[in-house]
């Protein structure tokens, strides 16, 4: 099986499932198998509570102050493992949790999983991607034809839940899409990450 848990640029990230509700055209996973020294992420399954909590406990931690939900899939279609897990690096390893989703866990699970997420997650990264949603469905091509205000609603719930929360863009976006974006941030009051593309 491919790591569960891995380092990229000196960050440990938790890889817990392939799965994902999007097929988004940049997604690194069409065009190579691993990131970084970890040439493959795809997972022999998904793995079991107890396999991704022995996996940890194989984690030297003393290096890291932060594990992050990220991976080859989207960390909340795989919700009571995060849930759990998270929990148990909190508790267990005294570290901070970051989770890096595409916003639409409670479009996947027909329900706000805010509160639960908020539980055990410290700060929530969220894929924003486009400035509108026809150009969103045609990024990101989701499963779901109201993804993007479902996002949106997912940003402004995270941003009243968790300790810190941020959306986040490609840097492959126009000026005037980045703009955009920028706006509908700022009118949320969430920060803006701009990502370099790599
Ligand atoms: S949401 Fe993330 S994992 Fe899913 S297709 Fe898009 S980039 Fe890939």
């Amino acid at each position: 099986m491919a790591d569960i848990f891995y380092n990229y640029k000196n960050q440990l990230y938790a890889n817990i499932t392939n799965r994902c509700d999007c097929s988004c055209q940049f997604c690194v996973r069409t065009l190579k198998d691993g990131v970084g020294e970890n040439n493959y992420l795809w997972l022999n399954g998904e793995p079991t509570l107890d396999e991704i909590k022995q996996e940890m406990d194989k984690v030297d931690f003393s290096q890291y102050e932060e594990l992050v939900f990220c991976g080859y899939g989207e960390p909340t279609c795989a919700l009571e493992n995060l849930l759990e897990t998270a929990a148990y690096a909190k508790e267990k390893y005294g570290m901070r949790i970051r989770l890096n989703t595409n916003g639409l866990a409670n479009l996947y699970h027909k329900r706000n999983v805010i509160p639960e997420l908020a539980k055990v997650i410290d700060t929530v990264s969220i894929s924003l991607n486009a400035a509108t949603a026809e150009k969103y469905q045609e990024i990101t091509r989701p499963q779901f034809e109201n993804a993007y205000p479902a996002l949106l609603e997912f940003a402004e719930l995270a941003k009243k839940s968790f300790k810190h929360t941020q959306l986040s863009i490609v840097d492959v976006l126009s000026k005037e899409e980045i703009a955009a974006c920028q706006k509908i941030a700022d009118d949320r009051g969430i920060y803006l990450k701009i990502r370099k593309f790599s």
